[in-house]
């Protein structure tokens, strides 16, 4: 079991197997030491193999110009081929189910042209209340475009009076209740403010039972738990990398689309030539021929220096392996949770799921009051974590780079306020 000592925290360091990738990272300082960096929910690390990785493009960039597109280290023609195979893996799907491309909103924009197609009485969408604020203004303004009110066309899943997380069973009785009017569940794979992993599963089922199609935003899952989309029949899925997957801001975002729709070539998307099947790109002649997959829905030119920095951060990702981190990240997110329980006078509540099937790397702590200046204080002391209206700071420690020590000093800095 677990002990509040920094000796203890030393010993489970030492026993990680994981304990090399932190070296990898740039932390930022703190006083000429490293902060104690728990923030990887909103902005992960740089690691260290990410300047090299840019000087390569840069490079051919210089030396090649316009034949680095077929001559480059990594031919930029093909560059969203480098992500395949790690995303496949991570998201638990085919290679041919996943792509990178765009932003995320973008693409929650773009995946509801083609999976919210209202008709006759299915024309709401249901997603949960309290979903990040970009997600509420794409369902909001997709509704609208369609001629709908958001009001009308907009379920929210709400937690139960005095209740502060979703339980499945309502999910899955709001979507049955609204069996007839649902054209598509729009749902997060972790809720950003409570850290709530929800059962993407049993939602996805719900939805298919009464004809609706399920899409997932997985900003706070995409390199943080272990996903098998396709198995659970999902059949679209987005989410960014600069969170857990360090792939830097603003940078590129991952797509899944379920093989089904991806050999569909009818199936309706918004093209541009990037989506284009590789053969006839070049042709230049009238008619959209798409690829088969995910890269059908593809519409610009491959981002490279949007790209580049997830390629070099996948690689450690490719390493380390998914199911590895969730390992780490369970001991590490439950011995920060133990220590916080020693310290009842802070008077905070740990919202997040306390089973750790039912959260990732992330603790929600809500404060009844005096959230802001606990936050502020610690701040000071070199804890970077994030505060969210209202009353919560959020932290999460990223298996890849935070330790065991980490968690005992945050604890240390909190105990001594
Ligand atoms: C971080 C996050 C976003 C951000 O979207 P961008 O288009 O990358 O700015 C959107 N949705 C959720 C759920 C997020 O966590």
């Amino acid at each position: 079991m677990f002990k509040a000592s920094i000796k203890f925290a030393k010993k489970l360091d030492k026993q990680d197997p994981l304990k090399k990738f932190r070296k990898k990272f740039h932390f930022p300082k703190h006083k000429e030491k490293k902060a104690i960096y728990l923030c990887g929910n909103s902005l992960g690390l740089l690691s260290k193999n990410v300047k090299k990785a840019i000087d390569v493009e840069i490079e051919d960039w210089k030396k090649l110009a316009i034949n680095g597109y077929l001559h480059a280290s990594n031919p930029w023609l093909y560059y969203q081929h480098n992500f395949k195979k790690s995303l496949s893996l991570m998201m638990g799907c085919s290679e041919d189910e996943v792509t990178v491309m765009n932003a995320l909103t973008v693409n929650l924009h773009l995946l509801m042209f083609s999976f919210y197609r209202p008709a006759g009485q299915r024309y709401k969408i249901l997603m949960e209340s309290g979903a990040f604020p970009s997600d509420q203004y794409a369902v909001e303004t997709q509704v609208r475009f369609h001629g709908f009110n958001p009001v009308e066309a907009i379920i929210e899943v709400a937690p139960r009076e005095g209740e502060k997380l979703l339980r499945t069973e309502d999910i899955v009785q709001a979507i049955e209740d609204n069996e007839e009017s649902i054209a598509l569940v729009l749902f997060g794979g972790i809720n950003y403010y409570t850290g709530q992993l929800y059962d993407i599963e049993s939602i996805t089922q719900a939805a298919h039972k009464i004809g609706a199609y399920a899409g997932f935003d997985l900003a706070h899952a995409a390199g943080n738990v272990p996903l098998l989309l396709h198995q659970w029949h999902v059949d679209f899925a987005a989410w960014c990398s600069y969170k857990y997957l360090n792939a830097g801001p603003g940078s590129v975002s991952g797509v899944y689309i379920h093989e089904k729709f991806g050999k569909d070539l009818e199936f309706p998307r918004l093209a541009g030539w990037w989506g284009n099947e590789e053969k006839t790109r070049f042709a230049m002649e009238k008619g959209f021929i798409p690829q088969q997959g995910a890269d059908g829905w593809n519409i610009s030119t491959a981002q490279v220096f949007n790209m580049v920095a997830l390629k070099a951060s996948l690689e450690l990702f490719d390493k380390a392996g998914i199911e590895q981190l969730r390992l780490k990240s369970i001991a590490l997110t439950g011995y920060l949770e133990f220590l916080l329980k020693l310290l009842p006078d802070l008077n905070c509540e740990i919202i997040t799921p306390a089973d750790p099937l039912q959260r990732g790397a992330q603790l929600s702590l809500y404060f009844r009051k005096n959230a802001k200046e606990i936050h502020k204080k610690i701040t000071e002391q070199g804890i970077v974590v994030d505060y969210r209206e209202p009353g919560v700071i959020r932290v999460a420690p990223a298996p890849m780079y935070n330790s065991f020590v980490d968690m005992y000093n945050f604890y240390e800095i909190l105990r001594n306020l």
